[in-house]
């Protein structure tokens, strides 16, 4: 079965975290500050906070955004659930804007009509790793005078009018290290920030509230987690992230291969790249014109051995969340979008020859349908 993604990891990966297991630490060392600042010197961000998970971080950042019950916090619908899950959770609502037709991201020019009083943030995310409009998004938040925490799960080593994602003036940007993502450190993720009240924040609430006082003294004088990182996975991460750029080019490289092989195929809508922008390639979503066949390609896929995926249904329609107050959402592009897209698997170590298999297969699929042309 091909996958529709996997990790990359090398003999250099696999050194790294035999050292640390031979090593005096496993869980917080030396290795979690040198991922840290790592990560800070290739974003541009003043600080970085090491995590147990993306999810972790969402929640971390939204604590120290101070989002609580009462709150408001406009995002969008076409997202992994714990985007929105992380603020149900600190107590907040998420107001789900609909996305733009030719990037899949929230429509920034929707956010502003759904701001009122109880809005304290925006949270957009750089969906398949394509980079939302953040100059608009941050100018009206500036306007409102709204947080603005960008969920970059799926962006990091993006770029956004040449700079690169979590350097883009936004008060905290998230990332995964799950499996899946660019770069991996088994579970794991992080947060961005260039405020040190965030920072301090972050810091705090990862260790379960508890910091030393000025006697030297473990006092506990907030609400805290354990969302730590272990050395284990931040040895990895640090050997993972000089990899980056190549697994990047080689996302982009796949991405390429899918259009020259796909681009006469009148029954499919294939991903573009805003001008000026680049994406991270972490998914690769093409929509069918005739949403019905969606699902019978998917199954014609997986029969042939590729796991073709969805990415995503609208957080909005998921059971929980009918069940909690959002029976009547339906926003008209999300809904067609929902229906009609299908990742196909994208990952570094996917051959020229399996994306030919790959559409071969689409191709043959439409033959059948009598949709070739
Ligand atoms: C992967 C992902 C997360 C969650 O990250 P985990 O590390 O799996 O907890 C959150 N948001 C988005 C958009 C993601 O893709």
């Amino acid at each position: 079965m091909i996958p529709y993604s996997r990790q990359t990891i090398d003999q250099s990966d696999v050194r790294t975290v035999l050292w640390v297991l031979n090593s005096e630490y496993l869980t917080q060392g030396p290795k979690i500050l040198k991922f840290e600042k790592a990560l800070s010197r290739a974003y541009g961000a003043r600080y970085a906070v090491a995590v147990s998970s993306g999810t972790a971080a969402l929640h971390l950042a939204y604590l120290a955004a101070g989002l609580e019950k009462g709150n408001e916090v406009i995002t969008t619908p076409n997202t992994f659930a714990a985007t929105a899950n992380m603020l149900l959770a600190v107590g907040a609502k998420p107001i789900f804007c609909d996305i733009r037709q030719d990037t899949y991201n929230v429509d920034e020019k929707q956010i502003e009509r759904l701001i009122n009083k109880r809005t304290k943030a925006i949270v957009p995310v750089h969906f398949a790793g394509q980079p939302c409009d953040m100059d608009a998004i941050l100018r009206i938040a500036r306007k409102h005078k709204l947080i603005v925490i960008e969920d970059a799960c799926h962006a990091l080593g993006a770029r956004y009018k040449n700079r690169k994602i979590g350097s883009l003036g936004s008060d905290m940007s998230v990332f995964s290290f799950h499996a899946v993502k660019a770069i991996t450190t088994g579970e794991g993720g992080a947060i961005l920030t260039d405020n040190k009240i965030f920072y301090q924040k972050l810091l705090l609430q990862r260790t379960h509230g508890i910091s030393k006082n000025h006697q030297g003294k473990n006092i506990m004088t907030t609400l805290g987690y354990n969302y730590r990182l272990t050395d284990i996975q931040a040895a990895l991460g640090i050997s993972q992230l000089q990899k980056l750029d190549k697994f990047i080019k080689m996302r982009r490289q796949i991405s390429t291969w899918y259009r020259s092989e796909l681009k006469d195929l009148q029954a499919v809508i294939l991903p573009k790249e805003v001008k000026g922008n680049n994406s991270g390639w972490h998914l690769y979503v093409i929509l069918l014109k005739n949403s019905s066949l969606r699902d019978s390609l998917w199954s014609y896929l997986r029969g042939k051995g590729i796991g073709a995926n969805f990415h995503y249904p609208a957080v909005y329609g998921h059971p929980y969340y009918r069940k909690i107050g959002y029976q009547k959402t339906k926003l008209p592009v999300m809904e067609d979008y929902q229906r009609s897209c299908l990742t196909l698997p994208c990952y570094p170590a996917l051959s020229r020859r399996q994306v030919g298999f790959i559409a071969r297969t689409i191709k043959q699929f439409f033959i059948k349908h009598g949709k070739a042309h």
